[in-house]
């Protein structure tokens, strides 16, 4: 049997989809692989096919309980012999399990890395594994979205397996430093990747508006539209579910306070058509495999571009044109501190999620195309989409150096104390008490753009801190800092473009007399 025949008659597909082919030869060929390939790419069959061509026992690792039962299942159906051990099981169902894996009838295990304690490899040591499949792999890495410590004890174990299996191991998501990461503690030597960018899905921005207002018009002129909304907290994903449930959306909602059966339920009505819009937080998606979701919107900012573009990309498996749309409001970034701050990691590990969170806020501020950037920083390379919102903005940059050099001046003469509403009082000559008290009145920045709106000056802060010229920080009224980047403006050696935001002054009236 060839790789080709078995996709033809296990499979039912007459070609092999990108990356797909080498990968396998590879396995083949007993080569470790890193794969590489966006989300419904077709990873599985990458590890599926070389696993009905070895002697022995794959052992496929994956973290989606949920979806196991169904890939066993559907491998079943196709008459490959397939089975899974992981916390659903008794005792005694594992012990059956066991004995048929070592009566050498099945060609794949799935297990969750949970399971894969030391007592588990000693059992998994005597069967005769020829391939380790690794799936979602960048939660080995942690410098990955979403690591996990139990993947970690696995590439511990996988070492001791007396086989010495071959490895792949695969994901959607893995910047170089991350997939670097993963094929040093896996041992792989080889990489197979396939174009990340998903050239049926449109990326959009929308900044400072009023979300609800945006979500129910979205919702109402999508109205037969499958969608997914994310929220970061439980609270708003409840509160955002009975808006549009109040509006009579066919809506559903997912987190992690909910029972299980509670989640079952809902995830049903969503996948089934029942609900067309599901409002979640991160806890739902993974593993999800409902094809036809038109639009995926981030109705607060999620941590990281991975996780964002892991979510965004639910959108449209189908191939067809689809959005994925982020509402981005400074006021969320502050939610995610917190988040971040209340997590148990050490200081590097919440150092590194500030860094991360600080690129969302450059997303939300770039003028370049948004799946370009996004592309760059998977290290990947591509034209401009011509589909996102920043490509579809046809303004003209304008050259905003000046004024930026206005605002970050001030803040140094208010010596990087005090946070933007304050300085924009400053900038635009506000008679309030606090800045006679501070003696303020007094810097030669004060009333420095007189006749600018407060609001059109925190606008322009809030664009100059995402876009990293300023940084903002401390809990709930963050304080601003000019940066290494902002210093370079103010001594003349960077330029400040942007788009302007800011409507069109009125022309004076024509004096015709
Ligand atoms: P991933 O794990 O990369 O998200 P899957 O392995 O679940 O993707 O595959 C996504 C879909 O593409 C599945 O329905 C799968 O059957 C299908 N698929 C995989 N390979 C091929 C192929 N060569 N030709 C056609 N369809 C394929």
């Amino acid at each position: 049997m060839t790789p080709e025949t078995l996709l033809k008659t296990k499979f039912g597909y007459d070609q092999f989809r990108s990356g797909q082919k080498e990968v396998i030869d590879d396995l083949l060929a007993g080569q470790n692989v890193l794969t590489i390939m966006p989300t419904g790419g077709g990873k599985s069959l990458c590890y599926q096919i070389p696993a009905m061509l070895m002697a022995g026992v794959t052992l496929v690792v994956s973290p989606l309980i949920s979806l196991m039962k169904d890939q066993v299942d559907a491998l079943n159906d196709n008459d490959i012999p397939a089975t899974f051990i992981n916390s659903t099981l008794d005792y005694s169902e594992m012990r059956d399990r066991f004995e048929v894996l070592q009566a050498g009838r099945i060609k794949l295990l799935y297990v969750s890395p949970e399971r894969l304690d030391s007592e588990a490899f000693d059992q998994l040591a005597t069967l005769p594994i020829d391939l380790v499949a690794i799936d979602e792999a960048h939660c080995i890495s942690q410098w990955g979205h979403d690591f996990r410590p139990s993947y970690l004890t696995l590439t511990d174990n996988l070492k001791r397996l007396p086989s010495q299996p071959t490895v792949v191991a695969l994901t959607a998501t893995a910047t170089p430093q991350v997939a670097r990461d993963i094929k040093q503690r896996l041992g792989i030597n080889n990489e197979v990747k396939t174009g990340f960018e998903r050239d049926n899905l449109a990326f959009k921005v929308v900044k400072d508006q009023d979300s609800d207002r945006y979500l129910l018009d979205y919702v109402r002129l999508n109205a037969d539209q499958a969608g997914i909304i994310y929220a970061s907290t439980r609270k708003e994903v409840e509160r955002v579910y009975h808006l549009l449930k109040k509006h009579h959306v066919k809506v559903a909602l997912y987190h992690g306070g909910l029972s299980k059966e509670e989640r079952q339920a809902n995830q049903d009505d969503f996948l089934y058509d029942r609900a067309s819009v599901m409002v979640a937080t991160n806890a739902f998606g993974m593993g999800i495999d409902k094809s036809n979701v038109r639009f995926v919107i981030h109705d607060q900012v999620p941590g990281s571009l991975e996780a964002y573009y892991q979510e965004a990309g639910r959108a449209g498996r189908d191939g067809l044109p689809s959005e994925a749309i982020l509402l981005f409001k400074l006021a969320d970034v502050a939610i995610q501190h917190f988040l971040i701050d209340q997590s148990e990691r050490d200081e590097a590990g919440k150092k590194r999620e500030y860094e991360k969170l600080q690129l969302m806020s450059q997303y939300a501020n770039t003028e370049e195309c948004l799946q370009t950037f996004i592309l760059s920083y998977f290290g990947d390379v591509g034209e401009a989409c011509g589909r996102c919102s920043n490509c579809l903005d046809t303004r003209e940059l304008q050259d905003i150096t000046v004024d930026t050099q206005k605002v970050l001046s001030c803040v140094r003469r208010m010596n990087e104390r005090f946070g933007k509403g304050l300085v924009a009082q400053v900038l635009v000559g506000s008679q309030v008490a606090r800045i006679k008290q501070f003696q303020f009145d007094r810097l030669s920045t004060y009333g420095l753009m007189k006749g600018q709106s407060q609001k059109a000056v925190v606008g322009l802060i809030d664009y100059l801190t995402a876009a990293g010229y300023l940084q903002a920080s401390g809990g709930q009224y963050p304080t601003l800092r000019v940066s290494a980047l902002g210093l370079e403006v103010l001594q003349g050696q960077q330029q400040v473009f942007r788009k302007t935001a800011l409507k069109a002054t009125k022309s004076l009236p024509v004096n015709d007399a």
